[in-house]
């Protein structure tokens, strides 16, 4: 077992909040038309707030930490926040589209001791990623970010969010990564907005796309192994928990709520209200959370993928049932190994054409997915 399994198992036999996420704005200088959220930026917490729960994260146990946001670096205190988080011995990693960055800002994460410093780049191709940015010239300027980031010393990764405007350029934004000595990451799941609105679901990419992507073996190395199908189930798997939200991570909003994880909006408590100690240890959403097995979940504990599934909680709790399938997983299940899924029999699968429904991601079975049904095992 790797020293991180250990870790995430002695945290998670503790109940430590081993990893927090926090964005301290929802402010942007960009405008991704894949956004989940709305750049509002009034009521923001204080410098001396953000502090202050940074204490409280300390002595709960935290040693991971992500600043993110929107886009951190439009706060003026941000490097005072991670000086900060530094001080207190935090693993920090900083998402950052990277267009502040320049050879003085790029020093001084460097010297802060930041371990990695993330951006997303959607394309290789200007007019592309500058498309999906909605802002002129972005790609350039992230790229100069990067590139004096790494010539600092940092580790930068990658983050290519794959969707229908940029479904065949990971090839060239896997190159620009190597290229500038950076690590590369894929991900195709677009997810609503954190208020319920699912339109941005329209972005995510069409079934035949994401099924090449799972064959690619560039992205996902042994493509017999990626895509076998799903081995018995057994009773380690019907015990164990869906994810690490809500039981050694959780997400800080830039107004102090806590959720279990950015991708899942339940709100457990306000930093403003409660110390961070008495939310995690009190919060009687975190318990119905952290109450739940594999073998409690409607469907997917029937479903022959259930060991092996990606399923978000999160995405699930998004469709109106934290218990329940995850439709967007229930598709990649079924597109990496053809094996239907008990979610898709039962009727949950989203089509990413289908419109928004208010609140709700559309769940409906597409036809390109109902056609393949007689592979059912
Ligand atoms: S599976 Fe979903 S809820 Fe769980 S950690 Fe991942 S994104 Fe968050
Ligand atoms: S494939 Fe669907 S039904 Fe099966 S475990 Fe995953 S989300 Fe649940």
């Amino acid at each position: 077992m790797s020293l991180m399994e250990q870790l995430n198992r002695k945290a998670l036999s503790l109940s430590v909040p081993l990893s927090v996420h926090l964005d301290v704005t929802y402010r942007c200088n960009e405008r991704c038309q894949h956004c989940y959220l709305e750049h509002d930026g009034e009521n923001e917490l204080t410098t001396a707030e953000i502090c202050g729960f940074l204490k409280q994260f300390a002595a709960t146990g935290v040693f991971f930490l992500t600043i993110s946001g929107g886009e951190p670096l439009l706060r003026r205190d941000c490097f005072e926040i991670i000086e900060f988080a530094r001080e207190l011995k935090f693993n920090v990693k900083l998402k950052t589209n990277a267009l502040l960055i320049r050879e003085q800002q790029a020093r001084r994460l460097r010297e802060t001791g930041v371990e990695q410093v993330q951006v997303s780049i959607y394309s290789h191709k200007p007019e592309v990623h500058d498309a999906i940015t909605r802002l002129p010239g972005s790609l350039s300027r992230s790229l100069a970010g990067i590139r004096l980031m790494r010539a600092a010393g940092l580790k930068v990764t990658f983050a290519n969010v794959l969707m229908k405007s940029n479904a065949r350029d990971y090839p060239g934004v896997q190159a620009l990564a190597a290229e500038t000595g950076s690590h590369y990451t894929l991900d195709p799941t677009i997810t609503p907005m954190l208020d319920g609105d699912s339109s941005v679901v329209a972005w995510r990419l069409p079934p035949e796309e994401l099924r090449a992507v799972f064959r690619n073996q560039r992205l996902v190395g042994n493509v017999e192994d990626f895509c076998a199908p799903p081995p018995p189930i057994d009773d380690g798997i019907r015990e164990g928990i869906p994810c690490s939200a809500g039981h050694t991570s959780c997400y800080i909003s830039p107004w102090g709520d806590l959720y279990p994880c950015v991708q899942f909006p339940l709100p457990c408590g306000n930093l403003r209200q409660h110390s961070f100690s008495e939310i995690w240890a009190g919060s009687a959403q975190l318990g119905e959370v952290r109450s739940i097995r594999a073998k409690h979940l409607s469907t997917c504990s029937s479903c022959s993928h259930l060991g092996t599934c990606t399923r978000c909680p999160g995405l699930a709790f998004m469709e109106g049932n934290m218990r329940g399938p995850s439709s967007a997983d229930c598709e990649k299940s079924f597109l990496r190994t053809g094996v239907v899924t008990a979610g898709m029999l039962a009727g949950h699968a989203v089509s990413p054409l289908a419109p928004p429904r208010s609140g709700l991601v559309q769940i409906q079975l597409p036809s390109s997915l109902g056609t393949l049904q007689s592979t059912s095992p």
